[in-house]
């Protein structure tokens, strides 16, 4: 059998698997299965040659049972209607897993932006968020940074829904810079929150994180916040990598310098002291702890057999395949799945868009010390249900999510 790498094929599965170990009755399945609602828009941008390029661009809401739809727009060449619908069903978890009061959405545009002038870019994001305008706002569904957008795309954004509105307004988006809005903290909340996950998971599997070895894939805004502050716990990182490949050193390396090695000259190849491995060996490496932080489907059937690491944490959105799932189950891996290892961004967009709607502010201390308390508190849950119910966890995720979710649904007279 083929195995399968459609992500909305993967998550129906894995609903459906959950929706039937809690013995729900089909209806809970019917209303999970599909998105609740899609737009698809195209973008006509003026490029700087004076032609007009149109881009196609999609918008999923796949629950709002727990309150707005909340997730990240994603710009890259090989987005698909398939991927965002499967993104936003991730999110409807995502959220309800950190019990956080949305629902899920995500965005994608088709495009390259590497390829793109700093102008091309902010028309085409401004024409994305003005063909979606109908279905935001602040209670509707709050878009959010996700692979290639940052937070000067969101400023676009904003600026772009609010001369729309006709008044400034923030709670629209979240994950802005922080003189419009944003919140202190919200660019490293999602590896500081894959970092307490790990840490938590390494304590219920009696692994000191001093002197751990671990491998990170991807060393962007997840990929190399974690690796940062994994090693300020005093474990080991020993690879590290971006799209062009990866570097290892088995006596360590400095996150920060690597870091600035990439700011430097474009990737994390050619880090002085290291020697070059592919994305593939690094996941295969000897070490304690392995984040891949980089795109869906890394570990599979094919490799999963080969990973020695003891922990992993998902940063990435679908790094694992369900075949390699039930491989690295019965090895005895402890996987902490995306849907809760990289919860910490959505989590502090949530404080981002509280502190907006207060029109108060916090500090980047009292940002941190709520997304632990909401991170430790999550791990603990999915990890008892991990136990009880001698499930993976990614089932007990699922599992704690879902059920909230579904009752959420019944108490609104879904069904
Ligand atoms: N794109 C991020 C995610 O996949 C963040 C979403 C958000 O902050 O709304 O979790």
């Amino acid at each position: 059998m083929t195995e399968v790498l459609n992500p909305f094929k993967i998550v129906q599965q894995q609903v459906k698997m959950v929706c039937d170990k809690l013995g729900y009755e089909d209806s809970v399945y019917e209303i999970l299965k599909e998105p609740e609602k899609v737009l698809v828009v195209s973008i006509p941008v003026k490029m700087d040659d004076g032609s007009i390029k149109t881009f196609i661009g999609y918008r999923s809401q796949h629950s709002t049972a727990l309150g707005p739809a909340k997730g990240g727009v994603r710009f890259h060449p090989d987005v698909t209607l398939d991927e965002v619908k499967a993104l936003s069903t991730w999110m409807t978890f995502k959220c309800g897993v950190v019990g956080i009061p949305y629902g899920g959405g995500k965005g994608g545009v088709v495009c390259n932006p590497k390829e793109l002038s700093r102008g091309e870019l902010e028309r085409l994001s401004r024409g994305f968020f003005r063909a979606i305008y109908p279905i935001i706002g602040p209670e509707k569904d709050i878009p959010a940074p996700d692979v290639y957008t940052n937070a000067q795309v969101m400023a676009w954004f904003v600026d772009e829904y609010s001369s729309l509105k006709g008044y400034y307004s923030p709670g629209v988006v979240t994950g802005k810079p922080i003189r419009l809005g944003g919140s202190a903290g919200r660019t490293e909340a999602t590896g500081r929150g894959c970092m307490f996950t790990i840490r938590e998971a390494a304590k219920e599997i009696g692994l000191d994180m001093k002197g751990a070895t671990v491998a990170v894939q991807g060393s962007g805004n997840v990929g190399g916040i974690a690796a940062k502050l994994i090693a300020e716990l005093g474990s080991k990182i020993v690879a590290m990598s971006d799209s062009k490949g990866g570097v290892y050193n088995p006596d360590g390396i400095d996150p920060d310098a690597v870091l600035e090695h990439k700011a430097k000259t474009g990737s994390v190849l050619g880090f002085p002291g290291s020697q070059e491995i592919s994305n593939d060996e690094l996941l295969e490496l000897d070490v304690d702890i392995l984040v891949p932080a980089a795109l869906e489907n890394v570990i599979t059937s094919k490799n999963a057999a080969n990973i020695k690491a003891k922990i992993i944490g998902e940063g990435a959105n679908g790094p694992t395949t369900p075949e390699a799932d039930k491989i690295l189950y019965e090895k005895g891996i402890l996987v902490i799945p995306d849907i809760l290892a990289n919860a910490g961004g959505v989590t502090v967009s949530y404080f981002e868009w509280v502190q907006n709607l207060m029109n108060f502010y916090w500090t980047e201390e009292e940002v941190n010390s709520r997304l632990e308390g909401i991170m430790v508190r999550a791990f603990k849950e999915v990890y008892q249900m991990h136990k009880e119910h001698k499930v993976n966890m990614r089932d007990a995720a699922y599992m704690v999510s879902i059920q909230r979710v579904a009752e959420a649904m019944k108490l609104r007279g879904w069904i």
